[in-house]
């Protein structure tokens, strides 16, 4: 899970337009042939049917997946992880222009939304999987808070740090929400847990029974789609931020992760991303503690894309593309042109 500002100015959305049609994106593109480009989803769905969810997860509409794969393979060649490590392995080539579609956390409808788009495409991707939330009813806290912010009557609410912060309307309400929610990221894991526990009473929600149960994946989905070709990898046990936990909770939630996903799925996983994936959000220690559990590669959510260079120069810091909802085709594309790499 993350989160980046979703507002694009008129103007900019003009000239990417212009840019897109006029295939400027694709001048020089020579030059930039051995490249890695990995695009990052969360949630495939609509953002107009799903007002009570996290909005800055849901990636793509089912329709704009659809094209944005199709744009992949007509510029790109989709490679997988098993590829990506033969290559490090000096076992195997890497095509020009090799790009890898990725999901994060384990949502639901990566299975009934993704996969169908992605076997049509006959494309494979690669899902972390948040090992601690696959088959159960739980919901991550931003999940949780979007609906309980989204359903209050309430106009306030208190912050860990012990401020209330109160809102006037509803797109206020929601700003805030985002922002509990990065407050949320800072406690440890008992509080956190404590603070989601709490917050539909302090917003005087109640959450119907269920609610959650249709939201991430169970363990026979993320079999029959291993058995096709998807591939899978971890993303923790419980989604901490890596860098604020104590080193020996990080291997715990690294290697804990790959151990049970290994455990469910009978085969060994060799991918991994950090939860959040910012810049605070990795370093040295916790990269050096992914290689040591045994996993080959691993992704930031710092933008990308890569030189294959660069990805071999350091396999556990391969930058990716967020994809949001609100991206058109034209702005996709730009974002996988080389140029994003140099993005803030
Ligand atoms: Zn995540």
């Amino acid at each position: 899970m993350k989160q980046k500002k979703l507002s694009q100015r008129p103007l900019t959305k003009r000239i990417i337009n212009f840019a897109y049609q006029r295939g400027l994106l694709q001048i020089g593109r020579a030059f930039f042939a051995k490249s890695l480009t990995v695009v990052n989803y969360h949630r495939i769905g609509d953002p107009q049917t799903e007002l009570d969810s996290f909005l800055p997860n849901i990636s793509a509409r089912p329709k704009d997946f659809d094209v944005q794969l199709e744009y992949l393979r007509r510029w790109f060649n989709v490679v997988t992880i098993k590829d990506l490590i033969g290559w490090l392995r000096h076992e195997k080539e890497l095509p020009p222009y090799a790009a890898l579609i990725t999901f994060d956390d384990g949502y639901l409808d990566n299975y009934t939304e993704a996969y169908p788009v992605l076997r049509k495409h006959n494309l494979s991707a690669a899902i972390f999987l948040t090992h601690g939330h696959i088959g159960i009813d739980a919901p991550f806290y931003w999940d949780l808070a979007a609906y309980c912010f989204h359903h209050t009557d309430s106009d306030y609410i208190l912050f860990p740090s012990g401020e209330t912060r109160s809102w006037t309307d509803k797109h206020q309400g929601t700003l805030i929400s985002h922002q509990w929610i990065e407050a949320l990221k800072n406690l440890p894991h008992a509080e956190r847990l404590q603070w989601t526990e709490q917050l539909p009473g302090r917003l005087n929600v109640s959450i119907p029974q269920n609610h959650f149960k249709n939201l991430m994946m169970n363990w026979d989905q993320v079999r029959e789609m291993s058995a096709y070709g998807i591939e899978f990898g971890g993303h923790t046990l419980t989604h901490p931020i890596l860098t604020r936990i104590s080193p020996e909770e990080a291997e715990r939630e690294i290697r804990g992760s790959k151990a049970a996903i290994e455990k469910e799925l009978g085969r060994e996983i060799y991918g991994f991303a950090y939860p959040n994936g910012q810049k605070a959000d990795v370093n040295a220690e916790v990269e050096a503690l992914t290689r040591k559990s045994g996993y080959r590669v691993a992704f930031t959510l710092q933008n990308g894309p890569v030189t294959l260079r660069e990805v071999k120069r350091d396999p556990f810091a391969i930058r990716r593309i967020f994809v949001s909802h609100s991206h058109t085709l034209p702005k996709f594309a730009l974002l996988t042109h080389r140029f994003n790499r140099y993005r803030s």
